[in-house]
């Protein structure tokens, strides 16, 4: 086939719940590349759009080209990375050494960054994680792995100029009882034929992502989220980054619900008034936590400015996590120690 002409297969990577990725190079100039066969095709079609989406934004995974096969699989044609941030955070763990504090931000700044343009242009990612992260010999991070992704814009609106627009969709996630579309007030998830089931639930499916990032209100079974979703999981990373350990590790649904509740204390009106309106809210209900740990219990010996980022991002309350962009022009980046160049960064061989 064409794939074959163009490219030779070598060994396998990595393999996930629809994929396996190889590592290849392109015969025309022997550029390395990976090779990610997808054997599920809502998937194969999200990552696709989602990439093409966001060409050219520097955090994020470069996709060459794609190629559809008979059977229905894809074979994507990425730019290969060598590594990602669970291993920086396994290695690091390992030498039993905190991260340095500019390395910390430099490698924050650049996840910020690719979040920022997938929420520029209204792609929410759904399963960010440390191993999503991956990391080139220089240095450079980009989010990867969009099988999960969903675009939250009709086809042919472009959301990357405008920024009006942006924020007015995150106002209308957060007031509305479904996705409003940013035109017309229209229902939308943007949909192409693939996203059909969803759509004729009329909502979105509340079982993505990994249960350690996964926000509450996707635990509580909401599927009328929005992008603040990955707010949570960004959170959940930064946390990591700083303690080298998972924030929260929960072993299923409701432990991971429990573990959460222990820290911030219960779910309830005075965290998040519309939190009662959680389709599982009633169902799975939890004695009273009379005295949560707080964020502070699960970052020792870290500073208060660190312990306030997380806060950020790490809160009941949707509307209240800060976006990617206020993020990036947070004083916590631009106070000493500065962040490192990428190519000072320690990358893991
Ligand atoms: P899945 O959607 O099945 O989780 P991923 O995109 O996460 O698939 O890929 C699975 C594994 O393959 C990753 O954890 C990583 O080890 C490897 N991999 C994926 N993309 C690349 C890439 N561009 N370069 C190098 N390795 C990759």
């Amino acid at each position: 086939s064409e794939i074959i002409a163009k490219y030779e297969v070598m060994e396998r990577v990595g393999s996930g719940a629809y994929a396996d990725v190889y590592r290849g190079r392109r015969l025309s100039d022997g550029l390395t590349v990976a090779l990610k066969e997808i054997h599920d095709y809502q998937s194969a079609f999200r990552e696709i759009d989602a990439l093409q989406l966001l060409e050219g934004s520097p955090n994020v995974v470069v996709l060459h080209e794609y190629f559809w096969r008979e059977d229905e699989d894809a074979v994507l044609v990425l730019e290969f990375l060598r590594t990602d941030l669970a291993t920086v955070i396994a290695d690091t763990a390992k030498a039993n050494q905190p991260l340095p504090a500019g390395e910390l931000k430099c490698w924050m700044i650049q996840i910020l960054s690719g979040l920022d343009a997938c929420h520029r242009h209204m792609v929410l990612h759904r399963d960010l994680k440390p191993s999503n992260l991956l990391i080139s010999e220089h240095g450079l991070l980009k989010i990867a792995d969009f099988g999960q992704a969903r675009i939250l814009m009709e086809p042919g609106i472009d959301a990357s100029n405008n920024h009006e627009e942006y924020s007015r969709v995150l106002d209308d996630i957060d007031n509305k009882d479904t996705i409003t579309s940013t035109h017309d007030g229209n229902a939308t998830c943007n949909t192409s034929d693939v996203d059909r089931e969803e759509e004729e639930l009329g909502c979105f499916t509340s079982c993505v992502g990994t249960r350690w990032f996964r926000a509450p209100e996707l635990l509580y079974g909401s599927r009328n989220y929005g992008l603040e979703v990955d707010l949570w999981s960004l959170g959940c990373i930064f946390a990591e980054l700083l303690t080298l350990q998972p924030l929260f590790p929960g072993t299923a649904d409701i432990d991971q619900l429990s573990r959460i509740i222990g820290v911030l204390g219960n779910l309830d009106e005075n965290a998040w008034a519309a939190c009662s309106k959680l389709p599982d809210y009633g169902i799975i209900s939890f004695s009273k936590v009379e005295n949560p740990a707080g964020l502070e219990a699960c970052l020792p010996n870290r500073s208060p400015d660190e312990v306030a980022l997380v806060k950020k991002l790490v809160c009941y309350d949707p509307a209240k996590r800060a976006t990617a962009m206020e993020l990036l022009h947070d004083k916590y980046f631009s106070d000493e120690p500065l962040p490192v160049l990428v190519s000072e960064l320690r990358v893991p061989l």
